[in-house]
């Protein structure tokens, strides 16, 4: 079905429950808008009700026996086959992801090559979940454990890797048996929908993967809140965060949530410069700023400050920022007004504390960026660790640089935050990066290298108010989230 909006013909597109199509809620449909182009409706989906939800999570449960009775060998080559899918439509994936986020093209094939690998990175992890054998005390008994499903998962995502994290979390959900009902960010439904479909055309039963639309408040809350739910896996804000936490700690269900970031990457004197300038830059202002492991603080030491932000100031002043479909389009718009809106409330707080503009602040109006959220790259210095911008996740493209005397005072800034999960350092002394490696607060650390950019096959998560839940995601722990353990003494 289409309908027209605007200009354009809008597709209307369904949510999937027990395999079926729901093609509209009570509260009737919304539009998926282009942040680069606000006319452009990309496409309508249905607003659920509770009930609806109710009814995915239903399907769920009642699919989970027969799927989680076959063998995860089995249930791995679905998987595979629903990446080759997406593998065969990987471009056309790419240019929705990019119309519907706003990210540049470049960065929306990386992603969807990503999702692609993780379904086939499960889909072969179909045949490497296992328990472990011990010997037992007695030696007429076999002693081991198995791995056993958890039941039915609910995957809450938001729209910043609106590919890339349902991917991380439903391939490892299916492969260890659970169902799963999937809601995606209100922002980037479309792309959910894509993987669903992909699944679906795999031949996964119905039932198995339920797909829902609507608000967060609405659907997102009955996922949470619903007593046939056996585990949630959340990524979004530290806000809904907090209430899934509390909800979690009643329930005493499997709750795994990743949230915001606060990344540094530390400058040290003997770093090489000109990697460090490209790294940040990528780090700060790749994905527009919206990455939930940006760069948003620089600490840089007094003696190389000047030269690093004079070379720092020149390589962003090239960065052209424009409608990510565009060649040469280095920085795309941001996804919504509202979140716009918090952007440039953050530089006006920032120019109130005090802190020195160097680039950037303001929203671009030309002809090229008048229907889109567009912002220019944006860098604060002698910013100071106390401040608000220097402490508060503001997740757009903006920097704030922050001078220290020296290592031992980077690490101690690095650390006096609230959030850890990303942190970088560069420097060409390896006692130094052993020594951050070791100190610093973060789940994720690198060493001459951005704070962005995540490989599938190794776990991922923060430290501190960046996660809840100690098991992380992606990698070979992923399986332990999404399964329970079962230790059997078989005696002979
Ligand atoms: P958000 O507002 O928390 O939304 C995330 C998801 O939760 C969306 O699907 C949203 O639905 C839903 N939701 C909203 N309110 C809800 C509620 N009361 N109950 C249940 N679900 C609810 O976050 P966002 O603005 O989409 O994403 C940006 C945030 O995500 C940033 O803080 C960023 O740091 C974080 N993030 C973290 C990671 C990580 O791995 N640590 C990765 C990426 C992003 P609607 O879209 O319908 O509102
Ligand atoms: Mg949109």
């Amino acid at each position: 079905m289409s309908v027209c909006v605007g200009r354009f013909m809008s597709s209307v597109y369904p949510c999937i429950i027990n395999g079926e199509r729901v093609q509209a809620g009570v509260y009737g449909v919304f539009e998926d808008r282009n942040p680069a182009d606000v006319d452009e409706v990309v496409a309508v989906f249905p607003l659920l009700s509770r009930e609806d939800v109710k009814k995915a999570i239903d399907s769920a449960e009642e699919a989970f026996e027969k799927w989680a009775a076959l063998s995860p060998v089995q249930r791995g080559k679905y998987l595979v086959k629903a990446a080759q899918i997406m593998e065969s439509q990987a471009e056309e994936l790419a240019r929705i992801l990019t119309r519907e986020e706003g990210k540049t093209l470049n960065e929306s094939r990386a992603e969807v090559a990503r999702a692609i690998d993780i379904f086939k990175f499960y889909g072969v992890m179909g045949s490497r979940i296992r328990g472990e054998f011990t010997p037992s005390a007695d030696a007429r008994t076999h002693l081991f454990t198995l791995r056993e499903p958890l039941g039915v998962v609910s995957i809450i995502t938001p729209w910043n890797f609106p590919i890339a994290i349902p991917s991380w979390k439903i391939a490892p959900a299916l492969v260890c048996g659970n169902t799963v009902v999937f809601k995606p960010a209100s922002y980037t439904p479309l792309i959910g929908y894509k993987i669903v479909e992909a699944l679906n055309a795999a031949g996964i039963p119905p039932g198995v993967v339920n797909f829902v639309t609507g608000s967060g408040g609405e659907v997102g809350a009955e996922l949470i809140i619903n007593d046939k739910v056996d585990a949630i896996s959340f990524t979004g804000s530290a806000e809904v965060g907090e209430e899934i936490k509390q909800y979690a700690c009643r329930s005493n269900i499997r709750v795994q949530l990743e949230l915001g970031g606060k990344n540094p990457s530390v400058v040290l004197e003997d770093a090489d410069l000109d990697k460090a300038v490209e790294m940040v830059t990528r780090a700060a202002f790749g994905l527009t700023g919206q990455a939930c492991t940006a760069t948003s603080r620089a600490i840089v030491v007094d003696k190389i400050a000047k030269q690093f932000e004079e070379k720092l100031v020149e390589r962003v002043k090239r960065i052209r920022v424009g409608n990510g479909l565009a060649d040469g389009v280095e920085m795309g718009p941001v996804v919504g007004e509202k979140e716009m809106k918090k952007i440039l409330s953050y530089v006006d707080i920032g120019v109130k504390e005090g802190a020195k503009l160097l680039i950037g602040g303001k929203r671009l109006t030309s002809q090229e960026h008048s229907k889109g959220f567009f912002l220019e790259p944006t860098i604060f210095t002698d910013v100071t660790p106390d401040m608000k911008i220097a402490q508060e996740e503001i997740f757009g493209p903006v920097l704030s640089i922050i001078h220290v005397h020296d290592f031992d005072e980077a690490v101690e800034v690095a650390n006096k935050i609230e959030y850890g999960l990303s942190a970088s350092v560069f420097t060409t002394s390896l006692p130094r990066a052993f020594e951050f490696i070791q100190r610093v607060q973060a789940g994720v650390v690198k060493v001459n290298k951005p704070t962005t950019g995540l490989e599938f096959q190794v776990p991922f998560g923060g430290y501190k108010r960046s996660s809840y839940g100690d098991i992380k995601e992606q990698g070979e722990t992923a399986l332990d989230f999404y399964s329970k353990l079962k230790t059997v003494y078989l005696g002979y």
